[in-house]
């Protein structure tokens, strides 16, 4: 394939991640994100479904927007290996030749992503958390934190094709399910044998979560250095449990080691939207704001009235957490009662 031959290089496509037969929910927002470039370009939205009997989701992937399913189905595939999925993406965008590959920022597309990059020889943006086509010349413009997040880098891919991006899971609206979508599948068959795969899973221990992922809450309680210690977090968690919610946190709290690093919203952690962002004790430093402020609805509880994190609040709570928090409590569980 010569990758720089750019014209022979057409359509958007989303590799569609999945884990025992379900699709991560990153899958959907490239879909909403991919559209959109698809539209700009004039171009097909197209899905790259790799597995082994999970022909199942090819409908789903359609009804989400891919206007096309490139469909791999290998027993060998079954579980995720870096050789046999990198050796199988790169067999499918040879044969095809898509212009951008959308892969979300999960730990697979992490490791999947550069893989493809290097054999291909083309270049990969990793963890964007925008991307555009530029008017003028269509090219995928992919921006994305650098230099630990003090400022945003549009990195482009001017010589070779594909264009690559890897995308933070959570930034990127969802594409809308519709029913009456159709969409055509396509079947590629991969030369592929056992001694391409020197890896061998034995087992796939499953960690036993108590918390709802940052990414999965509906409803954020999150707490700042304002809550004082680490104790203060297990308030939260009786505030985050009443509304059916996750913990979230300041980066401080997490170098203060009162609680893990995956709760840290923010440039450097995740970024949320969730439908209620509760933020106890925490100023609303840009690095902060940047990785909740597109939440549905942001409460804000400080001592400090001009705290930055009211400026994107919709509600303000001007008080003491250990005050404001324990009363929520109280008459939430009333409400529930
Ligand atoms: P503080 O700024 O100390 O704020 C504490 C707040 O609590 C104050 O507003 C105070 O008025 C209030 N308060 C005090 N007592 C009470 C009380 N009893 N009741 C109610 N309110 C009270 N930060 C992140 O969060 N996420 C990131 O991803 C992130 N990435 C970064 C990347 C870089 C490159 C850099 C330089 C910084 C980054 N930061 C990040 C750090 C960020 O700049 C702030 O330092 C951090 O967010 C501050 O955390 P905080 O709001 O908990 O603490």
């Amino acid at each position: 394939m010569d990758n720089r031959d750019i014209k022979q290089f057409k359509d958007v496509w989303v590799f569609a991640e999945q884990r025992q037969g379900t699709l991560t929910p990153v899958v959907v927002e490239l879909l909403g994100e991919g559209r959109k470039l698809a539209d700009k370009l004039g171009v097909k939205l197209c899905a790259l479904l790799v597995g082994s009997k999970v022909k199942d989701l090819i409908q789903t992937l359609i009804y989400y927007g891919a206007d096309r399913v490139y469909f791999v189905d290998n027993e060998l595939l079954e579980k995720y290996t870096t050789d046999g999925y990198s050796k199988a993406v790169c067999q499918a965008v040879e044969k095809y030749k898509p212009e951008i590959i959308m892969m979300g920022a999960t730990h697979i597309g992490r490791d999947l992503a550069p893989r493809i990059a290097s054999k291909l020889n083309t270049g990969l943006t990793a963890d964007c958390t925008g991307l555009e086509i530029d008017p003028e010349d269509g090219k995928l413009r992919q921006t994305r934190p650098a230099f630990g997040g003090n400022l945003m880098a549009t990195i482009i891919c001017p010589e070779t094709r594909p264009q690559m991006c890897t995308v933070r899971p959570g930034v990127m609206d969802k594409a809308i399910k519709d029913t009456n979508k159709t969409g055509e599948t396509i079947e590629i068959e991969v030369d592929i044998s056992q001694k391409d795969i020197r890896t061998k899973v034995l087992e796939i221990v499953k960690i036993k979560r108590d918390m709802i992922p940052l990414t999965d809450a509906d409803v954020i309680v999150s707490g700042g250095m304002g809550i004082k210690n680490a104790e203060g977090f297990k308030m939260l968690k009786e505030l985050a449990d009443v509304l059916g919610g996750t913990l979230g946190a300041s980066r401080a709290t997490v170098d203060a080691g009162w609680i893990d690093k995956s709760r840290q919203v923010g440039q450097t952690g995740t970024t949320v939207r969730p439908k209620l962002y509760i933020a106890c004790g925490i100023s609303g430093a840009i690095q902060h704001l940047a990785g909740m402020q597109e939440s549905g609805m942001i409460v804000a509880i400080n001592t400090n009235p001009n705290a930055p994190i009211f400026e994107v609040a919709d509600y303000g709570i001007v008080g003491d957490v250990y005050e404001v928090v324990p009363q929520l409590i109280e008459l939430l569980k009333d409400e529930v009662r």
